[in-house]
């Protein structure tokens, strides 16, 4: 299949890694200009290098914590004209509830939530004035099921797919499609040294703390392992296609049945 993404303008933010990685070299295969973006200049060097080796394809990088004002102004001053918008940036962290303070919760707010409504907000007036374009917004399947270790996360995430429906809402009758993407437990860089370190800190291997997992924690999946980040790419690369045109305002899952409703 041609997802005839040939030539569009694609930012991923915090791609230098995990599933913003994946999601980048995806666009890069199949013929966008992709923008790679993480905090430090080495890692996104580093990825540029990499991406540019393995896909033979355009990649560009900015440099910079896209969840502050300054820098998502920047980035698209120096790249105008962006076609595909995949909000992917994201932080998570375990903590009971009772010791969330307002500063996490407002910190997680800002990163998670704010970072991608901004970035809407200034890629808005190029895609109207070309009637095309693509927001994605990378959710989770915990905006559906809210971990109890992490119930600030978890909102976040149902923001995001509000947001996301919104913002679709206003773009009704346009070539413009908005839609909130939900994987499920993923083998990111992020979750995968998480796990790794919880293997080595009790003796396991990372396939007994995975195996236990799926048992205990996220019983209701369907496939009983994590999912890579390449099988959320695959679907973010549809969403992001033309081809896609008549799906918008969605909540897609690429959980692995984690979430136990058909729809
Ligand atoms: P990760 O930690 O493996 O990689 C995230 C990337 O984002 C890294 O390159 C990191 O440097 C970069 N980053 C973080 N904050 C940034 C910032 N402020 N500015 C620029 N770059 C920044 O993460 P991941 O697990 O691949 O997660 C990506 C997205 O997917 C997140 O929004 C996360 O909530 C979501 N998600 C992940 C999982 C999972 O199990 N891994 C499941 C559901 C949803």
């Amino acid at each position: 299949m041609d997802l005839k993404l040939q030539g569009k303008v694609a930012l991923v933010t915090g791609s230098t890694a995990g599933i913003g990685y994946a999601i980048a070299r995806t666009l890069a295969q199949e013929g966008a200009r992709v923008i790679v973006n993480g905090r430090t200049k080495a890692a996104v060097d580093e990825a540029v290098e990499r991406l540019r080796s393995d896909t033979g394809g355009a990649v560009d990088g900015y440099a910079g914590d896209l969840s502050r004002p300054e820098s998502a102004e920047e980035v698209v001053r120096l790249h105008p004209g962006i076609d595909i918008l995949v909000n992917n940036l994201g932080i998570f962290e375990p903590k009971p509830f009772e010791d969330i303070p307002d500063e996490d919760w407002k910190r997680f707010f800002d990163v998670n939530v704010l970072s991608g409504v901004r970035l809407s907000r200034l890629v808005l007036p190029s895609m109207k004035k070309a009637n095309w374009g693509r927001i994605i917004f990378i959710a989770s399947e915990s905006a559906v099921q809210i971990p109890a270790e992490m119930v600030h996360y978890g909102v976040t995430k149902t923001a995001q797919i509000a947001v996301s429906r919104g913002l679709a809402e206003t773009l009704a009758g346009t070539g413009i499609t908005v839609n909130s993407v939900l994987p499920g437990p993923t083998k990111s860089r992020g979750v995968g040294d998480f796990v790794q370190d919880m293997a080595r800190a009790n003796g396991k291997s990372f396939e007994q703390v995975e195996a236990e997992f799926f048992e205990n924690v996220r019983p209701t999946s369907l496939i009983k392992r994590f999912a890579t980040p390449e099988e959320t790419a695959s679907l973010v690369a549809y969403v992001a296609s033309p081809l896609s045109s008549a799906t918008t305002g969605a909540a897609l899952r690429v959980d692995g049945g984690v979430v136990k409703s058909a729809f």
